[in-house]
């Protein structure tokens, strides 16, 4: 008869696990230290099993050395994987801030690794051998693109307002419409960004309505400028009125104020082509004058995180000099892959086909229809004991922008016999790669939309695993 005492002293012991031979073939690939910090993890587990053993459990216990080995490999594979890692993102929302926002284009891949991977041109003019800036390198397509005369790139867009409002209005007045104080996700607050650059905040107007006597009417000796925010994540509807950025441009030109304008999403591409809302456009704003106007690089532009600021050329050189510019400074990593994004603009059509962004928004729902048959039909032959379907739905644009907008998509819906929802949900979450998907009704859904082709297997292959086990 056993006491816990003789099942303490039969637990494996570190290094006879570290001689295992399945644990041995892993130390050419696995730091040490990781594996023997799974080994104690685990060894630790079976431990609080025997303290928490009754009398009547003592006798019956046995460790089961097998499980235990095949515990320790899962525990050091997990542990080697990144944890900053892919998912697959099944949930139709094409600019998912807790999923990366914007995925980069596969055609620019070079760009990136050459400039990560070699010394580079990031500070240095080659035709002069002396020190080049930063900035030049996407100011010129930026400008290009735009029409603006002169353009500056941070690390996103909350340090461009910032920024901006820090060089232009510390100390002194801005004015902004009461009903465009808003809260964008990820605690960006205009009304906290204004505190935070010492801007004093003056609300005009009301939730609803603004006009452009409430411009006027506030506008003092102290007045540093007019700030238009674009409402990306929200709409009021019914009895509404905004001062528009034509006319907001008037007031600021009537009384020498320069006109910021934070258009949030910046996108230059008219999406109302594609039956989609119409997002205000870069190239808009800067046919309207704005004197500033600031933007994502990884909202509807589809590239890396940045923040852009384009605009006068006497504004932008005060801000280059402002010490924020520096602490905001971008990674040669993000403007390589921003300047790459960017050149693909210069042919529209190209842009729409190679960014991910544009092509997940912009793909016909005949080629929605096509992916989800392919995937429909590698499911129905390979997975038993699922309920399968294809369904009519709703892909989100996400990321703040469109907030408003359901575009159409088709949904693979699937339902397992003998498991909960919830638990196949969460099987699918902690697959590798995760796949990331919906519960409504008691199914899973798979928006094909935000599913790459080449991922149709993996998440096959990864069904199959996870409902034989
Ligand atoms: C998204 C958004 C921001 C914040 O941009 P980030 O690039 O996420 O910092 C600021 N203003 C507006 C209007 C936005 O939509």
């Amino acid at each position: 008869m056993s006491t816990k005492k003789d099942l303490f002293v039969l637990i494996p012991k570190v290094d006879d696990l570290l001689n295992d031979e399945k644990i041995k073939d892993l130390l050419e690939k696995v730091p040490r230290i990781m594996i023997v910090e799974a080994i104690r993890e685990s060894i630790e587990e079976i431990r609080i099993k025997i303290v928490q053993l009754d009398n009547q459990q003592v006798k019956s216990f046995k460790i089961d050395y097998e499980a235990l080995i095949e515990k320790i490999i899962r525990i050091i594979k997990q542990k080697n994987r990144m944890n900053l890692s892919k998912v697959i993102n099944t949930t139709g929302v094409v600019l998912h801030t807790n999923l990366g926002r914007a995925l980069l284009s596969e055609s620019i891949k070079e760009e990136i690794w050459n400039v990560a991977n070699s010394y580079s041109t990031l500070e240095f003019d080659v035709d002069s051998g002396k020190r080049g800036s930063r900035y030049a390198h996407v100011e010129e397509i930026i400008t290009k693109l735009t029409g603006a005369e002169s353009a500056l790139v941070v690390n996103n867009n909350a340090a461009a307002v910032l920024l901006v409002l820090d060089t232009l209005a510390k100390n002194r007045e801005v004015i902004v419409s009461r009903g465009q104080l808003v809260e964008i996700g990820g605690s960006f607050r205009v009304p906290d960004v204004m505190q935070q650059s010492g801007a004093k905040l003056v609300e005009v107007g009301t939730t609803n309505k603004t006009h452009i006597s409430d411009y006027e009417r506030a506008i003092t000796e102290d007045t540093a400028a007019l700030l238009k925010v674009h409402t990306s994540n929200y709409k009021i509807l019914g009895f509404t009125q905004e001062v528009s950025l034509k006319d907001l441009v008037e007031i600021g030109r009537e009384h020498n104020i320069p006109v910021i304008e934070d258009i949030g999403s910046g996108t230059f591409i008219d999406f109302s082509k594609f039956g989609l809302y119409k997002e205000p456009t870069v190239q808009e704003s800067v046919a309207m004058k704005a004197d500033i106007v600031t933007f994502s690089g990884d909202k509807l532009l589809g590239g890396p995180q940045a923040g852009i600021i384009i605009g006068k050329k006497e504004y932008i050189e005060k801000m280059k000099k402002n010490p924020y510019t520096r602490a905001f400074r971008v990674d040669k990593l993000t403007l390589a892959a921003l300047e790459a994004t960017l050149r693909l603009y210069l042919d529209e059509e190209s842009a729409l086909e190679k960014i991910p962004t544009l092509r997940m928004l912009t793909i016909s729902l005949e080629e929605i229809e096509k992916k989800a048959n392919a995937l429909y039909a590698l499911l129905k032959e390979n997975i038993k004991h699922c309920t399968i379907e294809k369904i009519k739905g709703f892909s989100q644009v996400g990321g703040g922008s469109m907030p408003l907008e359901k575009i159409p998509t088709m949904l693979i819906s699937i339902k397992p016999e003998n498991l909960s929802i919830n638990k196949f949900e969460q099987m699918l979450r902690d697959y590798n790669p995760p796949i990331i998907a919906r519960i409504s009704e008691e199914r899973i859904l798979m928006d094909v939309r935000t599913i790459k082709e080449n991922e149709f297997e993996i998440i096959v292959a990864g069904i199959d695993k996870l409902l034989k086990k």
